[in-house]
């Protein structure tokens, strides 16, 4: 068996496979692409978006610092120039940190009422150090006053004078902290913001949040302050704006990530599935390829057996034996060649409508045959009677053997047809009876003609001329071999006065009576014949003169001593004989026979009731 050609399927699958890959890695980096792409115009815009919030937040920052510390500068101004005194109640003058403010007049630190902190040294320090700069009147100073609790403290202190004072000696001071100069909300998002001078030095800074974002941005404060320019500088904190970029950028990696982790997997599966569909493909090829080669094969082998088959249905349908196929268990005709439907006179459809049983005379038979066939294996050459589609009988000869036919247990009966042979031999037989009838006929007509030609009709022994024939030829041997030969001429004595005495049928009655015992009394070798009338012959093969004398006379005597019975009359029959021999008187019968008939003659004149022998003996 040749092998499917796989080189081909190989070369797809491996195609397949590099296509496969090739489209997943460029559909990967178109995806990775567009993920980037869309990160970054996204990045882009967060940080448009960032940057603007900032600058909108850092300006409304600036803008609250310089409003607070303007709105600071102008009342901590009024407290300072309407009284000194004042300052001290002003308690809640705000931002301030409690409200409080400390006045420094002549290097005399006023006390806060009540339970107020003290002014630190430093604080007081930073005062007095201000009016030795003897400042502008009216000029805020900020400096810085961190504390543990607070290190966005500043100090805020400012030289309170009057307008027409020459030397100005007093000051006012109070804490604030960086945040109180902030709106609220604008610490919500919990930036990190410094308060520097125009040298640099920070004066406060406010961490909102440790991990906030490393943003920078600066803003100079108003220039009404003129003694203390300012820089707030603010670090923003994203993370309020960052975190839906961040969720989206998740996201978006993720479903990329997930996407390309599918999409790898499907091409794994597909690739698996590919290369099982090739693999299935090629067994499928090569069954494809075998089931072809299998049936070519089983198709030539088809070819083969339908050749064969029609061979056999040739050959079959060409014997003349008539030939049916049973099935064995169904007991239905399977097939029948052309002689059986021919013999039976049926067409084949017609045939098969029967059941085998019905194709027999005797239906019996079938059943008998059937045994002998389960029993025997072989049903050979039965004489059976079937019947013909017109119910003339048909008489046939028929054999039954058991086969397997398409694979199927069948029978199969072939038989010949012998009507004509039985009619035949009925027409020889009936011609034969006729002939051995004819025959014997014919026998009996010859035997009859034979008897009439040889035998006396009255006595029933050999007429004249079978015994003239017979005596010729007895002679002719007895000269042959040199024997005797005697021969006796016999007349019933006065037979003339017993026809006329009894009538005609008594005397043929004394005739058959007196022939019948002088046969029953003669010797084998004797021949007896009727001359005619009531004179008979007797021919003695064998006897010398003496003998034949002698017998002649016990016959005479047996005769004469048994009168004969004959209807209700009781004759004695006697008769005179003479007697020739061969050797005295020659070998011709006639001679012989003249002879004796002569010596008959003496003994009628003798007397009759005698026997005499021909001259020339001696007795
Ligand atoms: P003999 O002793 O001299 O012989 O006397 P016979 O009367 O016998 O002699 P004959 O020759 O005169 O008579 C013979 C007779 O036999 C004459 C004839 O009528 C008779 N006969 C001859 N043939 C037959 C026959 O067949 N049947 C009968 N019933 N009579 C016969
Ligand atoms: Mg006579
Ligand atoms: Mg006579």
């Amino acid at each position: 068996m040749s092998q499917a050609p796989a080189a081909p399927l190989d070369r797809r699958e491996s195609r397949l496979r590099w296509m496969d890959s090739l489209l997943t890695a460029l559909f990967l980096l178109l995806l990775w692409w567009l993920v980037a792409e869309i990160l970054y115009e996204r990045a882009g815009s967060l940080s448009q978006r960032v940057e603007l919030r900032q600058q909108s937040w850092l300006q409304q920052a600036s803008r609250a610092v310089d409003a607070r510390l303007e709105t600071l500068q102008r009342e901590m101004q009024l407290f300072g120039q309407v009284d000194a005194g004042l300052a001290q109640q002003a308690v809640s003058l705000h931002p301030l940190e409690n409200g409080q403010l400390w006045l420094l007049q002549h290097e005399q630190l006023s006390q806060p009422l009540g339970p107020r902190q003290p002014l630190p040294a430093s604080a007081r320090d930073n005062m007095l150090q201000l009016l030795a700069q003897r400042p502008a009147n009216g000029k805020m100073l900020l400096l810085p006053a961190a504390s543990a609790a607070n290190p966005d403290r500043l100090q805020v202190s400012m030289v309170v004078c009057d307008e027409h004072a020459a030397d100005c000696d007093r000051a006012i001071s109070g804490f604030i902290t960086l945040t109180a100069l902030l709106d609220p909300e604008l610490l919500l998002s919990r930036p990190h913001f410094a308060l520097r001078d125009t040298q640099g030095n920070q004066l406060a800074s406010y961490h909102g949040d440790e991990n906030g974002s490393n943003l920078l941005h600066t803003h100079s404060t108003s220039s009404q302050l003129t003694t203390v320019p300012l820089q707030l500088s603010v670090q923003f904190n994203p993370r309020e704006e960052l975190r839906p970029f961040m969720l989206f950028s998740l996201f978006l990696v993720g479903g990329g990530a997930l996407l390309s982790l599918l999409l790898m997997l499907l091409i794994v599966r597909v690739n698996r599935k590919l290369g099982y569909a090739v693999r299935h493909s090629r067994e499928v090829t090569q069954a494809t390829h075998l089931l072809t080669l299998t049936n070519n094969s089983l198709r030539e082998r088809l070819q083969v057996l339908v050749d064969e088959q029609r061979d056999q249905q040739t050959l079959i349908d060409t014997v003349q034996v008539g030939v049916l196929m049973l099935d064995a268990e169904q007991q239905t005709l399977l097939t029948a060649n052309e002689a059986a439907l021919r013999m039976l006179g049926f067409n084949r459809q017609a045939l098969f409508r029967q059941l085998p049983e019905q194709l027999f005379a005797d239906a019996a038979q079938y059943t008998q045959l059937q045994a002998q066939l389960k029993e025997q294996q072989l049903v050979s050459e039965r004489e059976v009677e079937l019947v013909t589609r017109s119910g003339e009988r048909l008489w046939a000869v028929l054999s039954m053997r058991p086969l397997l036919f398409r694979e199927r247990r069948a029978i199969v009966l072939s038989f010949v047809d012998i009507t004509e042979r039985l009619l035949h031999a009925q027409r020889l037989e009936q011609e034969k009876q006729t002939t051995e009838r004819t025959l014997a006929q014919l026998q009996s007509t010859q035997h009859e003609l034979y008897q009439r030609a040889t035998r006396d009709d009255l006595t029933g022994i050999a007429n004249r001329r079978h015994f003239l024939s017979n005596a010729g030829k007895a002679l002719e041997q007895a000269r042959r071999e040199q024997q005797p030969f005697a021969v006796a001429v016999l007349d019933v004595d006065r037979f003339k006065s017993i026809n006329d005495h009894y009538g005609h049928a008594v005397g043929d009655s004394v005739l058959r009576q007196s022939a019948t015992t002088i046969a029953a009394l003669l010797p084998d070798v004797a021949l007896f014949g009727r001359l005619g009338g009531e004179e008979f012959a007797i021919a003695l093969p064998g006897f010398s003169l003496l003998e034949a004398h002698a017998l002649l006379d016990q016959l005479r005597d047996s005769l004469a001593a048994q009168p004969q019975q004959v209807d209700e009359h009781l004759l004695l029959v006697t008769f005179s004989a003479g007697v020739a021999e061969r050797q005295l008187c020659g070998d011709l019968l006639s001679n012989l026979l003249k002879e004796a008939d002569h010596a008959m003659y003496r003994a009628k004149r003798s007397g009759r009731n005698r026997v005499e022998s021909a001259r020339g003996a001696n007795i």
